[in-house]
């Protein structure tokens, strides 16, 4: 016999189960039963693509048996894959998907919360354990001669042994808890099917016991009996005028694992030159790896039914990878390697149409402001991302996007900033950063409140790099205020005569700060503050830079901001007057100090920074 510990991870799960998903404990069989739908799915593309299994006979079905009432057993069979010791040891006792970790530790312990965040991450298999004091799982691997069965009580750990089964596939014995006996009968197992596994494609039997009467109605022994439970047929393929929204979302859990109802299906049932239906769905809320490099694809390809891949990322643009469902072509050759696949052009196709039709839907949201902007707050980063990487959708992209802004507190489309440009206004200019509040009160706004012209207001890091590869919008260049060039079309003549006064004082300042600025300019975009940075036409900003420095990419250059003075500020005014004294000196770092601190960049030694302040209060008290 060995006993192996859980993974600490998988303890958390097992814990944050029993804790928050007491309330809906039936999904326990949901579980099961796609997990033997998934392994069926599995084992039927391995008897269509692969030599070694080509002569296996294959009766799909899962069984289940309810025939034990005292010793309270349930049992889930399939004659799918199937899987061997070090299977059983990987998928049962760890969870691999990385950023496991951080998830769970992240889960609040509001348990009404912690349940519709633990159903985005998908419960699976360990849910048997809010109805089981002790599950065993008997499984054989296709292709292989040896059994294995692994034992847990779901606490201290798992063992596997050897174990005997006359054919490949899977069960699953649970052993009722006290909980479980009272809630699990004959009738609650096929309302649960029915609610839940209606339209797995496989049949599902149920096997029990009934009691039998004699003529006098006395009862005289018990019968076995079997029903099939489930319709057992594509649900994708039923006519859409059939189904109702119900009917989408239950069959939207048997595939996600997800808790809550879909935020939205789409379903096409296309005949023509390409025959194929499609049923897509948008979770409520996004799936907590979608920023994970190993995420996990959400959508599974079928060919005639019959269920092809499920992890091929290319099915799905990346950016559109939190779309859950299916596609399922009836023009693609069955025994289509994965390989293959990749260079299909019915496939193409396929996706080509899938992704003008998600986008056509999100669009036609985009008129039911409040539902748009819950879409929004969940994938908007992702819309961006497909702007930036979509060409071809590029156009419907940008008009999916939404920013805040300078002149709204609402979100606002590029279409709308578009309508409320000023006449001789040749660019849409934007601020990017992290925080909201700072942001709208950045002294890189000053010239454009003063001029009432609105600049869209970016808090999300991710915009700093996506929006300048987008270039523009309707003709009309993104134009970045932390820029020098930004506010080139916008200035006035007068502005250049104040130049040339300053032109001593500059290169005084200039000489203070050495390397640590590309250059110092009177600027003509500052009201209220003294000084500003920004950076270099084709440079990244300051921000930017310490955005990748903290991402670990060290490779980029350090390039160094431009500062820019206010000639109508008083400090600036003064200065002019100051010989190269050290108060001067003082002045030149603090007017840089300040508007790097503003940009949101660390000072390298704030405590420097805070000497000199001290220096000029003590002066001034
Ligand atoms: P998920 O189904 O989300 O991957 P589970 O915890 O339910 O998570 O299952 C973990 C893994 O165990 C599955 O991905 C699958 O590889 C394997 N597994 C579970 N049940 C079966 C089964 N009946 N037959 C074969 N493999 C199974």
């Amino acid at each position: 016999m060995s006993k192996r510990k859980f993974q600490t991870e998988v303890n958390q799960l097992l814990h944050l189960i029993i804790h928050s998903l007491y309330s809906s404990k039936e999904i326990f069989l949901r579980e099961l039963i796609s997990n033997a739908s998934d392994a069926l799915d599995k084992l039927k593309y391995l008897t269509l693509t692969d030599d070694k299994f080509k002569s296996i006979k294959y009766d799909p079905k899962i069984e289940i048996s309810y025939l034990d009432k005292d010793n309270k057993l349930l049992t889930v069979s399939d004659c799918g894959i199937g899987m061997n010791k070090d299977g059983l040891a990987k998928n049962l006792g760890t969870i691999a998907r990385s950023g496991t970790k951080q998830f769970l530790e992240n889960l609040t312990g509001d348990s009404k919360k912690d349940s519709s965040l633990i159903g985005q991450f998908g419960v699976g298999f360990y849910s048997s354990f809010m109805v089981a004091d002790k599950v065993e799982v008997i499984s054989r691997k296709a292709g292989e001669k040896e059994a294995w069965i692994w034992t847990s009580d779901g606490k201290s750990g798992y063992s596997i042994d050897n174990s005997v089964r006359k054919t490949a596939g899977t069960d699953i014995v649970l052993h009722l808890n006290d909980e479980g006996k009272e809630f699990v009968n004959r009738w609650e197992i096929q309302n649960i099917i029915k609610k839940y596994s209606n339209h797995i494609p496989f049949p599902i039997f149920l096997h029990y016991e009934e009691e039998k009467y004699d003529k006098k109605g006395e009862v005289k022994g018990k019968e076995k009996k079997t029903d099939q439970v489930n319709a057992a047929s594509a649900f994708w393929k039923r006519p859409k005028s059939e189904l109702k929204k119900k009917d989408y979302n239950e069959f939207y859990k048997t595939i996600s694992h997800d808790h809550e109802d879909p935020m939205m299906h789409i379903h096409t049932q296309a005949e023509g030159t390409l025959d194929y239906t499609t049923l897509f769905y948008i979770p409520k809320i996004a799936p907590f790896d979608l920023f994970q490099v190993d995420h996990q694809a959400g959508v599974k390809l079928y060919v005639k039914r019959v269920f092809i891949t499920e992890d091929d990322k290319e099915l799905m643009p990346s950016y559109l990878r939190f779309v859950r469902g299916i596609i399922d072509s009836e023009d693609l050759p069955l025994n289509v390697s994965r390989e293959i696949l990749q260079k299909n052009r019915i496939l193409a196709k396929i996706k080509s149409n899938s992704v003008k039709k998600i986008l056509s839907e999100l669009t036609a949201l985009t008129k039911k402001k409040d539902k748009y902007l819950e879409f929004y707050e969940q994938y908007g980063r992702l819309l961006k991302e497909g702007a930036y990487q979509d060409f071809e959708n590029r156009d419907t992209l940008l008009e999916l996007l939404k920013f805040k802004s300078s002149k709204t507190d609402d979100y606002t489309s590029l279409a709308e900033y578009v309508d409320r440009m000023k006449e001789d206004q040749k660019s849409i200019y934007h601020i990017t950063g992290e925080n909201e509040e700072s942001l709208r009160n950045s002294p890189l706004l000053e010239m454009y409140n003063g001029k009432d012209i609105e600049v869209l207001i970016m808090d999300d890091p991710f915009d700093e790099i996506i929006i300048p590869s987008l270039q523009k919008y309707k003709e009309k260049p993104f134009k970045s205020v932390h820029h020098s060039d930004a506010a080139d079309d916008l200035k006035t003549e007068d502005s250049k005569s104040d130049k040339k006064d300053l032109k001593p004082l500059v290169k005084k300042i200039k000489k203070v700060l050495g390397d640590q600025v590309k250059d110092v300019l009177v600027s003509s975009r500052l009201n209220e503050s003294p000084s500003c940075i920004v950076a270099d036409q084709n440079d990244p900003t300051a921000k930017m830079q310490e955005m990748f420095k903290t991402m670990g990419q060290s490779t980029m250059p350090d390039v160094k901001p431009i500062l820019e003075i206010n000639p109508e500020h008083k400090i600036v005014k003064k200065m002019k007057a100051l010989g190269k004294t050290k108060t001067f000196e003082d002045l030149c770092w603090l007017l840089y100090e300040q508007a790097m601190l503003i940009e949101g960049v660390k000072l390298p030694n704030p405590a420097t920074f805070v000497t000199r302040l001290n220096n000029f209060l003590i002066k001034s008290i």
